[in-house]
């Protein structure tokens, strides 16, 4: 036996399988031409951020726009930063949000899929059996440098300017023999398995990112890591050898592992595989006093998803956020798609941001007025029947006492071809329905102050006379226009400009006066249908109480 294959054997006699092995167990996937093969690869240290939510939304969208796989992978080869119910949260976050997996980790103990486990830290196996295959061929070895001894290369590096890490001559196990490996591990001496890098310090390598475009950075020269002291994978080998056993085609990631690409690159050849594609997302940034950050963790509410939960943005809203802000040309799209399904959108990378995209909540908040405008009053009625369970009891009980009324109001101006946009989120719902209900609505009027009182009282006084509920929504205005003009208002603002002083107000005025009187606001949607939603007893009430206020 070689001195290699002897190596192997001494650090890895319990492993059986070879990667060969797993080539079989892990065959390439039946997928039609052009499908990609994505994946969502989180730690679970904790809540999903937004720059994670974005991630696995692009990953999703690349996925189901060739017909490929979308799957989870959780990468928990670091303990220390684990934290309890990890791997649910992340379910229940990409749940939140409509981003469903076709394989991978359910919770922290189911999975489903042919190309698992999908979580790391079930995989020890695998990973050990492809170094074992490196340290045969003599691409890796043990080494057993102590961490005094790892601080004392890096200060002499420091002092003499040179690359901090463990390479070349600093690499002082690169040349172990297998007796001096026995002996130390005899003695109970801990170590890790290093790469045996290839690489020279004047070679460069040139890769093409799927965002980026064209990179060329230098060769790696790294005695990286591969297993560490505990025989688990560093993230390094970890996503070589899994993106190659699950068959990643499109590895999208954050793009501070660009960095680390000339290591991927040379582990994926070294271990003779091919390397997927690579799309590294730039941070999602944030304007502030006319400069650019990044989207913050500790300093913004909204770079935490829960935030999107708790406000009340439909998923339906964020995915089309989420789409504006992956491809600059999707606004363009919507704007001549108007009901189109988001699915017919062709999604690129190319289209991506380079620099970052920039997160604006004011356009979230525009998008998604626009995403609820076009839902049905049930659409509406349920989204905030589920919502309001988990965040507004007050309005909950309310929805549910009387679900035909509160899908009424949801009715009002919806369903036309220009519906109105006043609800952002479904924390806007309990101010926007307010006035229907006595248990939310305060009574107090905002009567404009451009008419007297006793002007007020008088419209009120007379529209009692001639409100009829059985009135159709044609006949409606024009009535109002005719006791307006009864009364000496201007049939029209334009007539009332002309000549103000020959007129009281305007029909418009005289309307607000019974706007107010019944919803207290001088700004409602159709107030014809609002009428017809409060029904006659509760708008004369109205009308009675609103004279009472203005006598007082
Ligand atoms: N676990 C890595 C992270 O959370 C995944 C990066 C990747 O997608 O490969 O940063």
């Amino acid at each position: 036996m070689d001195s290699n294959k002897q190596m192997a054997q001494l650090l890895f006699g319990n492993i059986t399988k070879a990667p060969e092995d797993y080539e079989m167990m892990y065959p390439k996937r039946n997928l039609e031409e052009g499908a990609v093969v994505t994946r969502f690869a989180p730690s679970p240290t904790g809540f999903l951020h937004f720059g994670g939510l974005f991630a696995a939304f692009v990953e999703k969208t690349a996925a189901i726009s060739t017909n490929g796989v979308f799957y989870l992978r959780i990468e928990d080869t670091d303990k220390k930063r684990e934290v309890e119910n990890g791997v649910s949260l992340i379910v229940k976050g990409l749940n939140d949000f409509g981003i469903e997996i076709d394989e991978g980790m359910l919770s922290e103990t189911e999975e489903k899929g042919e190309y698992g486990p999908y979580m790391q830290s079930r995989r020890t196996e695998i990973y050990q059996s492809f170094v074992k295959s490196l340290v045969e061929k003599g691409l890796a070895y043990p080494c057993f440098m102590s961490e005094e001894e790892l601080a004392q290369i890096r200060e002499k590096q420091e002092n003499m300017k040179l690359l901090p890490g463990v390479y070349g001559e600093f690499a002082k196990y690169r040349n172990i023999s297998v007796e001096e490996a026995e002996k130390r591990i005899e003695n109970g001496d801990e170590y890790v398995v290093r790469l045996k890098s290839p690489g020279s310090e004047d070679k460069r390598i040139k890769f093409k990112d799927v965002i980026k475009g064209e990179i060329e950075m230098p060769e790696n020269i790294m005695d990286v890591v591969l297993l560490k002291k505990d025989g688990t994978p560093t993230y390094h080998f970890a996503h070589v050898v899994d993106d190659h056993l699950m068959r990643t085609t499109h590895v999208i990631r954050g793009d501070e592992w660009i960095s680390s690409v000339p290591i991927h690159l040379q582990l994926f050849y070294l271990c003779g595989l091919k390397p997927p594609k690579y799309a590294h997302i730039s941070p999602i940034m944030k304007e502030e006093n006319g400069g650019k950050r990044k989207l913050s963790k500790r300093k913004d509410p909204e770079a935490a998803v829960s935030y999107y939960s708790s406000v009340g943005y439909p998923k339906g809203a964020i995915w089309e956020y989420l789409m504006t802000l992956a491809n600059s040309n999707y606004e363009d799209w919507r704007l001549a798609n108007n009901d189109a399904d988001i699915a017919d959108f062709k999604f690129t990378f190319s289209k991506m941001s380079k620099a970052g995209a920039l997160f604006d909540i004011v356009k979230l908040a525009d998008v998604s007025k626009n995403y609820i405008s076009k839902l049905s009053a049930e659409e509406v009625y349920d989204l905030v029947a589920d919502w309001s369970q988990e965040n507004n009891d007050k309005l909950y009980k309310l929805l549910v006492d009387d679900e035909e009324y509160a899908k009424s109001i949801f009715a009002i101006e919806r369903g036309n071809a220009k519906p109105r946009k006043d609800i952002a989120s479904w924390s806007n719902v309990e101010n926007y329905v307010s006035y229907f209900y006595s248990e939310l609505w305060d009574g107090k009027r905002d009567f404009a102050d451009n008419l007297s009182k006793a002007d007020m009282i008088e419209i009120i006084e007379k529209y009692k006379e001639i409100y009829d509920e059985n009135d159709s929504a044609e006949n409606w205005f024009p009535q109002v226009r005719d006791m307006a003009v009864d009364l000496g208002y201007a049939k029209a603002p334009k007539e009332y400009k002309k000549n103000p002083d020959d007129f009281k107000g305007h029909v418009g005025d005289v309307a607000g006066v019974i706007r107010v009187a019944v919803t207290g606001r001088r700004n409602t949607p159709d107030l014809y249908e609002i009428l017809q939603v409060l029904g006659k007893d509760e708008v004369m009430k109205r009308f009675d109480e609103s004279i009472e206020i203005l006598r007082a």
